[in-house]
């Protein structure tokens, strides 16, 4: 047994707490009409989770709550509590006793409890059919419900039955997979439509990395190509700036030393310009020597004539001493030789000469009158004074003479010493002048050699500003490394490294050459644009990892979309054998029990394909609705038809049956149903109603043989049924309304259900 007690408070018309025990396999449930003996059944349902308040005779939930009454207050509140014994785990609970709560309140839903503990409606409904304990109810038969079996549709048949064959675990299963398998299918939809409009995005992105993969090769191999470069350049311009201040160095020290000779050989130069000054002291010396010459001539005349005067006195003299004379006559050679003396004496503008000159003259003039006065008066003794002063006169002009003369040789010998000089510094100029110009003109061929190395180093100073740039270039390019250029070591096709100094020896076309490869490759660089783009390679590393966990998700869900649709292959290949193997026991048990109640005929229940395709009436509305036409939906699954055929009668089909007669079948049908597969409780409300007094005791048997495998709770008028219960409640119901509740004997019971 599985039932142990049901509680009700204030549900429906059991205002007070209500507690029913079953402790035994049939429980009868006795009372006059309208006392409240239904409510117990609905009870059952509403604790195990019916959704539907009109299958519990009500319009709104607070139908179900007890609504009052003049002498009881109305509630606010209703619950159903329903107590199993759990030893045997019926429940998939790990507890002996399970409660199982539902409460109402008037202004709110419905609250569920598992052993006290809260819990979904869900929890309850699938803990009940894992104890096969189904939401369709087959195993309550309500009031007037017995042939319910026999009115419901072929699905809803359907559903019964495999309710009572305790499939619904599986339908559930199945239909929570399909609804798994719906959202898998969205989700997959929605990663796949994620995935496509990514797709374009990655793409973009996979060509700029692409082009950024791409420049960074470029890069690489500019980097190469400049390394290369600039270590060549940089050894070319410092090697070549090298050799050129060293090719200076000598030149420079000539031209130095040049300027000293020059200045000393200019100094020469300057000095020769004393020459000049030499040039007028021998023309003076030359003009001395000329009037010294002429003094010396007119000396020599004076003398001459002296000596011509002293012989002319001393003849006078003599002659005197002869005869006397009165009379002096002058002769005119005299005359003329004094004028001669006067006019060669005036030949000079020197003003010393001419003084001199005036000195002659005046001499020869006295020196005449002198003559010739005497002669006026001669004497002996007078030509003898005359003779003596003539002689001293002579002597006087003698000495000057050897005067003159000694200074003509002094003058002529200064002359000869300046002539001397002068020729001496002739010499020594015209080699300061040559040396002047043989300096100059190597000074020029000095300057010219430097100037051809300042426009080889300008040159190169001109390179080494386009290095500089080049670097700073690069720098930019490629990055801060090219500046260990220096470091860096150039080797040939032998991997030998190449020493600087063979730098220079290379052919300077073939480091243009470089320079052009490097132009051309930063070109081709700038053509491929790909810039640096580390945002860009963030981007698509972020988008690429978003695609590839998109992909690893849809993976991932058709996975589980593939296992899904197999379990759900697994859970209809299930359904579907285990519901024609639970028809086929049914059937043999619906059989026996048919033929029990009639007599006899026979009754089976046949597996049928629907007639008419089944569209769901969602769809129909839609399809109005909307205009459009949705293509109907083949029913998936099979219906049950119910045939049977009556002893006697040759009638066919549930429709002829008489009200009895269907109360039976479907007696019949209910029966087997739970004795294939036992549900742990039947609740059956007054389905005994419609029979007579033969067909009440076979129901009896039936019921007391359906005990031995579920427990039941009959609710009837029905003596012959109320005679199997081990227990029997009767429900009262007094003025108040309240529907009360007392264990009675069967006497009582008889009397009690009149
Ligand atoms: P019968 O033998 O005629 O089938 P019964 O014993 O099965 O009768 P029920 O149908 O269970 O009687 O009980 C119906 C009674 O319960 C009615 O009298 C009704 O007024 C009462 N009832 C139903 N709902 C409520 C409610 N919410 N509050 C108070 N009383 C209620």
């Amino acid at each position: 047994m599985y039932l142990k007690s049901l509680e009700l408070t204030g549900f429906k018309s059991f205002a007070k707490k209500t507690e029913l025990s079953f402790n035994t396999p049939i429980t009868s449930i006795v009372g006059p009409n309208g006392s409240g003996k239904s409510n117990t059944a609905e009870a059952f349902r509403f604790v195990l989770g019916e959704q539907s308040i009109k299958s519990m005779r009500g319009k709104r939930t607070e139908d179900l709550i007890w609504n009052g009454s003049p002498e009881v207050g109305r509630s606010n509140r209703a619950s159903v509590k329903l107590m199993f014994d759990n030893r045997k785990r019926l429940l998939n609970l790990d507890v002996d006793e399970v409660t199982i709560e539902r409460v109402i309140y008037r202004d709110s839903g419905s609250e569920y409890m598992v052993n006290g503990s809260p819990v979904r409606l869900r929890d309850i409904v699938e803990l009940l059919a894992g104890a096969h304990i189904g939401a369709s109810g087959h195993h309550i038969i309500s009031q007037g419900e017995a042939d319910r079996i026999l009115n419901a549709n072929m699905r809803e048949r359907r559903e019964m039955i495999e309710d009572a064959l305790g499939l619904k675990i599986f339908e559930w299963k199945r239909e929570e997979s399909e609804r798994k398998l719906l959202k898998t299918e969205e989700n997959m939809k929605q990663v796949a439509s994620l995935r496509r409009e990514i797709a374009p995005h990655i793409s973009f992105l996979k060509k700029q990395v692409e082009k950024i993969e791409k420049t960074k090769q470029l890069k690489e191999e500019l980097r190469g190509l400049y390394l290369d470069y600039l270590k060549r350049e940089h050894t070319y311009i410092t090697e070549s700036k090298r050799k050129i201040s060293e090719e200076e160095s000598a030149p420079k020290a000539e031209l130095a030393d040049l300027e000293q000779k020059l200045s000393a050989s200019k100094k020469i130069l300057e000095e020769t310009h004393g020459a000049d000054a030499k040039t007028q002291a021998i023309i003076a010396v030359e003009e001395r020597l000329g009037s010294l010459r002429r003094e010396r001539e007119s000396l020599s005349r004076d003398i001459g004539r002296l000596e011509g005067e002293i012989a002319s006195a001393e003849r006078m003299k003599s002659a005197t001493e002869l005869t006397k004379v009165s009379e002096a006559l002058i002769p005119i050679s005299e005359v003329e030789s004094i004028a001669k003396e006067v006019e060669e004496a005036f030949q000079t503008e020197d003003i010393g000469l001419l003084k001199r000159a005036l000195e002659t003259v005046k001499h020869a003039l006295s020196g005449l009158l002198d003559k010739y006065r005497q002669k006026k008066n001669p004497s002996l003794e007078g030509f003898e004074r005359e003779i003596l002063s003539l002689r001293e006169k002579k002597q006087e002009a003698e000495k000057k003479l050897s005067d003159i003369q000694s200074s003509e040789r002094e003058v002529s010998e200064d002359e000869k010493k300046l002539r001397l000089d002068i020729e001496r510094e002739k010499d020594s100029s015209r080699d300061a002048e040559k040396d002047v110009f043989r300096i100059m003109a190597r000074q020029n061929e000095l300057h010219g050699t430097l100037n051809a190395l300042r426009v080889r180093l300008s040159e190169l100073l001109h390179l080494e500003g386009d290095f500089k740039r080049e670097l700073t270039e690069g720098i930019l390019l490629v990055g801060r490394e090219l500046i260990e250029f220096e470091n860096v070591k150039i080797k040939n096709q032998n991997e030998e490294e190449i020493q600087p100094s063979e730098f220079l020896r290379e052919e300077r076309s073939v480091q243009e050459e470089r320079r052009r490869k490097v132009e051309k490759l930063k070109i081709r660089i700038e053509d491929a644009g790909g810039g640096s783009g580390a945002e860009v390679l963030k981007e698509f590393a972020e988008a690429t990892e978003r695609d590839q966990f998109l992909a690893r998700e849809l993976a991932d869900l058709e996975k589980g979309a593939e296992t899904l649709k197999q379990l759900i292959a697994e859970l209809s290949l299930k359904l579907d054998e285990e519901f024609r193997e639970g028809i086929l026991k049914i059937n043999k048990e619906f059989q026996n029990y048919f033929s029990l109640m009639f007599g006899g005929g026979s009754a089976k229940l046949s597996v049928a394909k629907p007639e008419k395709k089944v569209r769901r009436e969602m769809d129909d509305l839609l399809a109005s609705e909307e205009g459009v036409s949705i293509p109907e939906e083949e029913e998936k699954e099979t219906g049950i038809d119910i045939e049977v055929n009556l002893p006697r009668k040759k009638i066919k089909g549930l429709m002829m049956l008489s009200g009895g007669e269907r109360a039976l079948t479907s007696i019949a049908l209910l029966f087997a149903m739970s004795q294939v597969k036992p549900p742990p409780f039947i609740i059956l409300d007054e389905t005994d109603a419609a029979l007579d007094e033969a067909n009440s005791k076979k129901y009896g048997d039936m019921v007391e043989n359906l005990s031995k495998h579920s427990q039941l709770i009959l609710i009837t008028h029905n003596r012959e049924t109320m005679s199997r219960a081990g227990v029997i409640y009767g429900v009262t119901m007094d003025k108040s309304g309240v529907s009360k509740l007392l264990s009675i004997a069967f006497d009582e019971a008889v009397a009690v259900a009149k």
